[in-house]
């Protein structure tokens, strides 16, 4: 059984496919996921100049000091094997004169991004993975919520989930659960992430004694569009890699300030930079201006971006397209090996649920997509071998009590971890925050989709801020401000939580 329907869902259900039956199980329609926003591509060393060791380095340099190099090697020189995977599958890669083109992003020393459809390379791979999972050995329940994992004598047993168009609960008898339910955006008040993103999985994970790591390394990405009744759309860096320039409220173009890059710099480092000006004008957004790019078709080179800007009323080529950071990417997640096994015996955790160790502190940009099949494949591999067994628990691993009480709703929760634990943090924040967590009260008889994510939101904000009080320096997606520099003497480690028995 696999929960989940975006890329890494979908990929392990066909390849699982071989094994015998597959049901999939997803909250909402099947394309309801992160993976159908994607932009800018996915990350493989397949250009002619690049080596798999050269996108080594850069995964290891992005992850601020926190990358396991073992499981990023993994990452790196599988990658191009999975492209074509992909292209099995039917993702039809955009090409140029003949060769896949590859586009550059920020931390990448090589051109390495495999796009399709140009800024639609999520929807590209959703849609062919979706026309693919048509087979008889897959079944998707859509409108199917997994609610709770069963595990007895610690192996797990099944799952409980619940019909959500009638409400009748099911009971899945099973013994491998791939955990695919993607990442966490929701549970902060400006994201570049669809309401299903509210990280069920970890809380999930964590009630059936999965350990959970890094979960204090959030990415919040600096360009989301910031209009009035309009979501926080992604405005890619790939658009900054193109020329445009950030400005602020007086037009200055203000990133020569902050980093030797500019535009360029570190995701963090903007997206801190952006803040910093948006508080000194007393503005809600700053501006990214494209009309200075006369040598770029942009309506050719970013027609998903250009049409939503047009139609909120942006021409992009003559318009600068307010803009400010949203929520964007989870690093951590339920802890893994490479097999993408978890410490629960026969719960494998793949995409953007997972703690692989890939990502360290920080994602290098086009990362994620390559994880989810890298070690898609590899769950597959291992059920297929036979193996049993589950990841190595950590030793060190922290026991952490579930609160005992549901988010009193999606907003409250939103706008708490916004404030408290979102792109710039401290204690008092951090223990403003568990103080309200503390403070919520249990919903006794959960019913429907947001009874039941109120209560796992619950269970994630009380590990991302416990996980980010701990942590006393800044690091990656992790700054605070009363402890602003990294400290490799006391934190060059992973945080690791378990349940508390
Ligand atoms: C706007 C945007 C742009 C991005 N651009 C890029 C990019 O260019 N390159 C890149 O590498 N990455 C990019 N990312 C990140 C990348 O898209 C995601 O990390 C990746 O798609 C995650 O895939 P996934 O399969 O793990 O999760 P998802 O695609 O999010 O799928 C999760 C699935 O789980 C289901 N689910 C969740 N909870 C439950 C539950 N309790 N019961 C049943 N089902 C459940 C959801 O409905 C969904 O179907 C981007 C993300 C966003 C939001």
């Amino acid at each position: 059984m696999v929960i989940g329907s975006g890329i890494s869902g979908l990929f392990v259900a066909l390849e699982a496919r071989k094994l015998g039956p597959v049901i999939v199980l997803t909250k909402g329609s099947i394309d309801d996921c992160n993976t159908r926003w994607a932009q800018g591509g996915i990350a493989a060393a397949v250009g002619p100049l690049d080596s798999p060791e050269q996108h080594l380095a850069d995964t290891i340099a992005a992850g601020d000091g926190l990358v396991d190099e073992h499981a990023a090697r993994v990452l790196c020189s599988e990658a191009p094997a999975r492209i074509r995977d992909l292209i099995e599958y039917g993702v039809a890669f955009d090409s140029l004169g003949g060769e896949v083109a590859l586009g550059r992003e920020a931390a990448h020393s090589h051109s390495r991004i495999l796009h399709a459809g140009g800024d639609r390379t999520g929807a590209q791979i959703e849609t062919a993975l979706t026309a693919a999972v048509a087979d008889p050995l897959i079944t998707v329940l859509d409108y199917t919520l997994a609610t709770r994992l069963l595990v007895e004598n610690g192996r797990l047993a099944g799952v409980e989930a619940v019909a959500l168009q009638t409400g009748a609960r099911e009971l899945y008898e099973t013994s491998n659960v791939v955990l695919a339910t993607g990442g966490a955006g929701r549970m902060f008040t400006y994201t570049t992430n669809p309401d299903v993103a509210t990280g069920d999985g970890i809380a999930l994970g964590f009630e059936a004694g999965a350990e959970i790591a890094d979960i204090e390394f959030y990415q919040f990405h600096p360009t989301a569009l910031h209009v009035a009744g309009a979501p926080p759309f992604l405005i890619s860096e790939a658009v900054r890699g193109e020329g445009a320039i950030l400005r602020n409220a007086a037009g200055e173009a203000f990133m020569s300030r902050y980093h030797e890059l500019r535009d360029l710099a570190p995701r963090d480092v903007v997206a801190r930079a952006i803040v910093s000006e948006m508080r000194k004008a007393g503005a809600e957004a700053v501006f990214l201006d494209c009309t200075g790019l006369k040598s770029v078709d942009l309506a050719a080179r970013f027609p998903a971006i250009y049409a939503f800007c047009k139609g909120v009323g942006i021409d992009m080529r003559t318009t600068p397209i307010p803009v400010a950071p949203a929520a964007h990417y989870l690093m951590g997640g339920v802890r893994t090996d490479i097999w993408g096994r978890t410490t629960v015996e026969g719960l494998y955790a793949c995409g953007e649920v997972a703690c692989t160790g890939v990502h360290g502190a920080n994602r290098l940009a086009s990362n994620s997509l390559m994880e989810t099949v890298v070690f898609g494949k590899r769950v597959v591999e291992h059920l297929e071998s036979g193996a049993g067994g589950a990841a190595k628990p950590d030793p060190a691993a922290t026991p952490l009590e579930r609160p005992a009480g549901a988010a009193p709703g999606h907003q409250a929760v939103q706008q708490m971890m916004w404030e408290c634990a979102g792109i710039e943090r401290d204690a008092a924040g951090l223990r403003a925050g568990l103080a309200q967590v503390e403070s919520w009260k249990p919903n006794a008889h959960p019913v429907g989709r947001e009874d039941h994510e109120r209560r796992q939101m619950a269970v994630l904000a009380s590990l991302m801020l416990t996980a980010a009080l701990k942590r006393t320096e800044s690091r990656g997606g992790h700054y605070r401000h009363d402890f602003p520099t990294r400290d490799d003497l006391h934190w060059k480690k992973q945080q690791v939580w378990k349940r508390d028995a």
